[in-house]
């Protein structure tokens, strides 16, 4: 049996071998094979870390003779050799999974060293600083790493060393202190771990190679992997690379850097950031604040910050400043970067002696406003078609267009209460009380308080509590730090490098221009501008328009599933309308009750009645304000189509707890009305209190037992949309009746004559003239599995997948949560089927259901409107089994219409259609070429 190739050499991928190299092994092969100046190395496949666990966390003799040969293979390459203290080669080792997970695993940087290598390098290399530097930071990498051991705590020994030789910067420390530094090191590492360092490279290359695998499953990794959908069966790659230098002195340096720029999506100058004498890791920890890549970048960051142009200049100088060359090298690769991947570019780079080296370039997280900037623009500019820009932006992103910004009046107001400024690293606006650690942000908000966390800097273990923070405010770091880097991703407002605080993680304040906020002061930050405020200011919706518009058009047109909107009332629905929904696709009845106390004492009564005199009573409470109710969304709608559903919830939910003092006194005011006693409401709570609410007397069963409860609906429905039709003659409303938890033909059949023969009586007594239609809900697995006989009913059915995965899977959807994390640990389930359809399982109802509905019923139209259609995974699998439309909360709607454009372009690629588009973008991209040869020939011709 051949054996399975576990290593690639860079030059034997390619960019479209992600799931088996890794999103960075892929995209480096990909440089290489484009000449760019990508540093030698190899890919240890994702499929190899599987294996390692497969084989209990350990790395098989196969996969490391496959290492071994491609190390002899890079060390000839290089013409050096790992641990040689006459010509080593130094490498680094690196994660790299499928999908870019920013900061979440680990990267070991100059392994190889070693006592012997640093003495003999350093006597080389006549720059002992640059040896030691790189050797104490291998010591400090490794022991985090491999064993462990938190790299904060070696930055105490920095400090303690800076403070006694009187320095606040560690570029200066010396090379003796460079030195001194990493005998410290490993005499920690001695003390803490009861080893020596290990100086044995080979073994440091094993041990690294092993840690990386092992971070795939580090807890911040699991939890980025559960918010963004990641499988946990896909791996990490590891690549070891050759090392190149950008802390061997001034002319060398590291940095990061966009095609555009990811804030805003802006092409206005090259947007990056970088240090001098620093090695990768620097830039993003936010240790030393990076300087600007180009100069135009450079001056409106020193205009930020309140900093002279001379000031700039001095001690700031941007790439194109310092190294102009070398600047052009690297602008001249974003141009060709961007061109060849027809998306915008996050790309790290080393300069070693002012020469380029590019270690890294994937597709950059940007925010959602500079999402669409991209993505039009692109358009605009011929390097992308309108498919492409379509699939170019995250449909859960569009969420953050709608996030809250401050309430512009109350901003101008606290113009005085700005107590300092950052960078507007993440936009949006958040106001909470501060507190100092990811641990107590978490904990405060489990008890319901927002809060902003406040960091010196953030690192990936703060991961969660960034994610329930309101907004997070840094004192160090960048545009690419690793919080804003994270904040953005997640959608979170955030500022960094906010270099005027004084933060005192330990005693939980910190101190601003002599003023001192401690835990719990509220204060505000707006992600925005970068200013953070004193106390507290009120948000507003946010608006849409510009990009959004042209956006959401082409998904539009793109797009074959309609969206439509859950709403209840008829202020959702205006929204839903103006979010772009195309109809309700369920209106739940009963939580049109909430809102007044009248409206609940009718409910009350309902539930209650002991007789049908009783009920009749209450039943006439209630029709006006459902009547009113059903007009008022039908108004709200616009003509658009409505479906309502039928009361469905257990009664007893809507009963007054007679424990406490309020639940009494509504009880005796029901009593009053209905001539009946306490003692009679408490006996019928008793009466209505069920084992398994959920699996009781709810739906379509209220129906069965209480007709006259259909019959009251049916009568507000069609009596407010003869009313609307009459009002607005060209609407031609056709109110489309829902009948909820049927798992029964005959069921359904009973509940739908009781309310065909009330809309008919209402319809012939108005002498109106209305269509209307009567449909169900396929939500319990029998109904799904009768779907044949259940059509030759219902005129149209929508999937209630809350329910259906509810009573498919026998979990309660109120209880689930309680245990299904044991699911995902273990990984019975890799995430909640709630919220991602499960395809293996409630997906094979759904297409059976849909198959012989259409057998019985050509022409039934169908939707869904449980949680999973505003999800876009689900909306994929919805779009291929042929529903009609999909329905959302009135804020998912723009998900769902890109979601849904997204799932058409997918449909049609795996169906061959894609040839066709991509002739259209061709002939597009030829005549925006024609037109921009023709331009510049004008333009030559007039001069
Ligand atoms: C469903 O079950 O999916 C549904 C939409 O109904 P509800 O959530 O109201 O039970
Ligand atoms: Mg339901």
């Amino acid at each position: 049996m051949a054996t399975k190739k576990y290593v690639y050499k860079f030059t034997e991928g390619n960019g479209s071998m992600r799931e088996l190299l890794g999103g960075k092994g892929a995209n480096l092969a990909e440089m290489a094979s484009l000449d760019l100046p990508v540093p030698m190395g190899f890919t240890i496949t994702t499929e190899a870390c599987n294996q390692y666990y497969a084989d209990g966390e350990k790395i098989n003799e196969e996969i490391m003779s496959q290492v071994q040969k491609n190390l002899t293979w890079l060390e000839k390459f290089m013409g050096k050799k790992l641990g040689d203290p006459k010509n080593p080669l130094l490498v680094s080792v690196r994660s790299g999974a499928r999908a870019s997970m920013p900061g979440m695993m680990d990267t070991i940087l100059n392994l190889g060293i070693n006592d012997e290598v640093a003495e003999a390098m350093a006597e080389a290399s006549n720059n002992p600083r640059f040896v030691y530097d790189s050797y104490r930071r291998f010591v400090q990498m490794f022991s985090d790493v491999v064993m462990g051991l938190s790299k904060k705590r070696f930055e105490v020994i920095i400090d303690e060393l800076k403070e006694e030789k009187g320095v606040k910067l560690d570029v200066e420390l010396d090379a003796d202190d460079m030195k001194t530094l990493t005998k410290k090191f490993k005499e920690f590492y001695k003390t803490e771990k009861g080893e020596e360092f290990p100086q044995d490279p080979p073994v440091q290359l094993e041990r690294a190679i092993e840690a990386v695998f092992r971070s795939w499953n580090n807890e911040r990794a699991i939890f980025y992997r559960k918010m963004n959908d990641i499988p946990s069966d896909w791996g990490t790659a590891v690549n070891v690379q050759s090392m190149v230098f950008g802390n061997m002195g001034t002319d060398c340096a590291t940095g990061v850097c966009f095609t555009r720029n990811p804030s805003t999506g802006s092409n206005a100058y090259f947007y990056g950031e970088y240090l001098i004498n620093a090695q990768g890791e620097d830039v993003v920890a936010g240790v030393r604040t990076p300087q600007q890549i180009s100069k135009k970048g450079s001056q409106e960051w020193a205009k930020g910050m309140g900093i002279s142009e001379k000031e700039r200049k001095e001690k700031y100088p941007s790439l194109e400043e310092s190294m102009p060359e070398t600047f052009q090298a690297l602008d001249d690769v974003r141009k060709k970067l961007e061109a060849h991947y027809h998306d915008m570019q996050d790309m790290e780079f080393t300069i070693q002696d002012r020469r380029l080296f590019m270690l890294q370039t994937r597709n950059g997280k940007r925010t959602a406003a500079a999402a669409l900037k991209v993505a039009v623009d692109m358009v605009a500019e011929g390097l992308v078609s309108e498919d492409e820009a379509l699939m170019m932006v995250e449909p859960k992103q569009l969420d953050d267009l709608l996030h809250p910004t401050f309430d512009a009046a109350a901003l101008k107001a606290k113009q005085s209460d700005i107590i300092a400024k950052g960078l507007a690293a993440s936009p949006g606006a958040g106001s909470g009380q501060v507190v100092f650690t990811a641990t107590d942000a978490k904990a405060w908000a489990e008890e319901g308080k927002k809060v902003v966390l406040v960091r010196l800097e953030t690192s990936p273990e703060d991961i969660e509590g960034m994610h329930v923070s309101q907004a997070i405010v840094t004192v160090r770091g960048g545009m690419t730090s690793h919080a804003a880097v994270v904040a953005r991703g997640m959608g979170a407002c955030c500022v960094s490098g906010c270099g005027d605080i004084s933060v005192s993680e330990e005693k939980r304040q910190f101190t601003v221009n002599g003023e001192t906020f401690k835990e719990g002061d509220v204060i505000s930050v707006d992600g925005t501008t970068g200013c953070v405020y004193r106390g507290e200011i009120p948000t507003v919706p946010a608006t849409i328009s510009g990009n959004f518009k042209k956006f959401m058009d082409w998904a539009d047109a793109r797009r074959t599933l309609k969206i439509r909107t859950n709403a209840d009332t008829p202020g959702d629905a205006a929204r839903a309308v103006e979010f772009g929904a195309e109809g309700v696709g369920l209106v739940r009845t009963e939580h049109m009750f909430f809102n007044t106390p009248e409206r609940i004492k009718a409910i009350r009564m309902l539930c209650v009645s002991r007789n049908s005199e009783q009920r009749a009573k209450a039943l006439a409470e209630l029709e006006p304000y459902q009547q009113e109710d059903f007009y008022g969304i039908f108004e709200a709608m616009k003509g658009r189509s409505v479906t309502i559903r039928l009361l469905d919830p257990p009664l007893h939910e809507f009963l007054p707890n007679l424990e406490t003092a309020e639940g009494k006194a509504a009880a005796k005011e029901i009593a009053k009305d209905l001539g009946i006693t306490l003692k009679d409401i408490a006996q019928a709570a008793a009466e209505l209190h069920e084992f398994n609410p959920m699996m009781g007397h709810r739906g379509c069963r209220l129906d069965v037992t209480y007709p006259e409860i259909g019959a009251m609906q049916a009568r507000a429905i069609i009596n407010a949309a003869i009313d609307i039709n009459k009002k607005h003659r060209n609407w031609k409303l056709v109110p489309e009746i829902m009948i909820p938890l049927v798992g029964e033909p005959k069921e359904l059949e009973y509940v739908a004559n009781i309310v065909k023969a009330e809309a008919d009586k209402v319809i012939a007594d108005r002498k109106a003239k209305l269509e209307y239609k009567v449909g169900t809900m396929i939500e319990i697995p029998r109904a799904a599995l009768l779907s044949g006989e259940i059509a030759k009913t219902a005129e149209f059915y929508s999937f209630g997948t809350n329910d259906l995965t509810q009573m498919t899977f026998g979990f309660s959807r109120d209880d689930a949560g309680k245990f299904l994390g044991d699911y995902y640990d273990k990984h019975i389930y890799e995430n909640d089927p709630f919220a991602h359809v499960d395809v293996a399982g409630v997906g094979q109802l759904i297409k059976m259901a849909v198959a012989a509905g259409k057998a019985t019923r050509p022409d039934i139209h169908l939707g869904v409107c449980g949680e999973h259609g505003g999800d876009p995974a689900s909306i994929e699998f919805f779009n291929e089994v042929g529903l009609n439309y999909v329905s959302c909360s009135p804020y998912r709607v723009p998900i769902a219409r890109l979601a849904a454009a997204q799932a058409a372009i997918r449909l049609d690629r795996k169906n061959g259609v894609a040839a066709k588009v991509v002739k259209k973008v061709q002939a597009k991209k030829a005549a925006v070429k024609k037109a921009a040869a023709k331009k510049t020939a004008k333009k030559a011709a007039k001069k």
